[in-house]
């Protein structure tokens, strides 16, 4: 609640300014009434506050002897001047009828539309970044090799899952989601294996979908791991990117040993993520 006064002259102005700025009080003290033409306020509600001083401030060009005062008060302490302002302004904002006629608002608020909140132009700029980001990435040539593993790679689900796992596991879990893992079908496309295929099924490619989900070699380590986690244990997006499962792939990629010359014992998350 703002309530300004003006000391000579019939002027008597009461207005509802929920969050106005302390910065309003100083550029509409007396003295600088006159000197302040630009003050840039960033809350939200600001620019009623701007526009009051703008109005304050023509007045004073006009009249010498204007002064003006202006006074905080609590509110909802039963002031009268502010249950009157709290009644009109709800009212006002539960039923359209209610509203003031334009020709009774102050000149700066008889526009058809508000003025633009800074906070909301903020936020439909990030949202804009992000789908433009969006964009960029789903054109990418690694969109299409991660996506089908998991479409939230690098958003903050992944950030998240991998906030307390050792740089170990962390590495481990890139290398998985990118397929940039030492698995003979990245081997052979870097040109450090001859073949592609997997040394225990022949004609079959050596991928991580073949190493965690269908190598036979493997069958007595994925028995355990589809016993801990049922049929999601057939899911390589849930395997790689939900919490309750790390423990279990660790577990079944360390039992495996096939990843072990280059990550060693693959430690467990210091903590579960939540
Ligand atoms: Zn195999």
């Amino acid at each position: 609640m703002m309530r300004a006064q003006q000391k000579s002259g019939p002027l008597y102005m009461s207005a509802k300014v929920q969050h106005l700025p302390w910065e309003c009080v100083t550029a509409l003290k007396p003295f600088d009434l006159r000197k302040v033409n630009h003050v840039f306020f960033s809350r939200p509600g600001s620019y009623l506050a701007d526009g009051f001083r703008r109005m304050m401030q023509a007045i004073a060009k006009n009249n010498n002897d204007f002064d003006i005062t202006v006074r905080w008060v609590p509110g909802h302490i039963d002031i009268h001047g502010n249950e009157e302002v709290d009644k009109h302004a709800k009212r006002a904002a539960e039923n359209r009828e209610s509203k003031s006629p334009r020709q009774h608002l102050p000149h700066y608020l008889r526009l058809g539309t508000l003025p633009l909140s800074i906070s909301a132009l903020k936020q439909a700029h990030t949202k804009q970044t992000h789908a433009h980001w969006g964009r960029i990435w789903r054109k990418s040539p690694r969109y299409a090799r991660t996506n089908h593993l998991d479409p939230n790679l690098i958003h903050r689900s992944f950030i998240k899952l991998v906030a307390h796992f050792p740089k170990r596991l962390t590495s481990l879990y890139i290398s998985l989601r990118s397929q940039h893992i030492p698995l003979n079908k990245y081997l052979h496309r870097i040109g450090k294996k001859e073949s592609p295929h997997c040394e225990h099924c022949p004609q079959t490619d050596e991928t991580v979908h073949h190493f965690i989900l269908e190598c036979q070699h493997y069958q007595r380590q994925r028995h355990t791991l589809t016993c801990a986690l049922g049929r999601k244990a057939s899911s390589l997006p849930f395997l790689l990117a939900d919490p309750d499962a790390t423990v279990h792939l660790v577990r079944y990629i360390n039992s495996t040993r096939r990843l072990k010359t280059t990550y060693g014992e693959v430690p467990l998350p210091t903590k579960h993520s939540d």
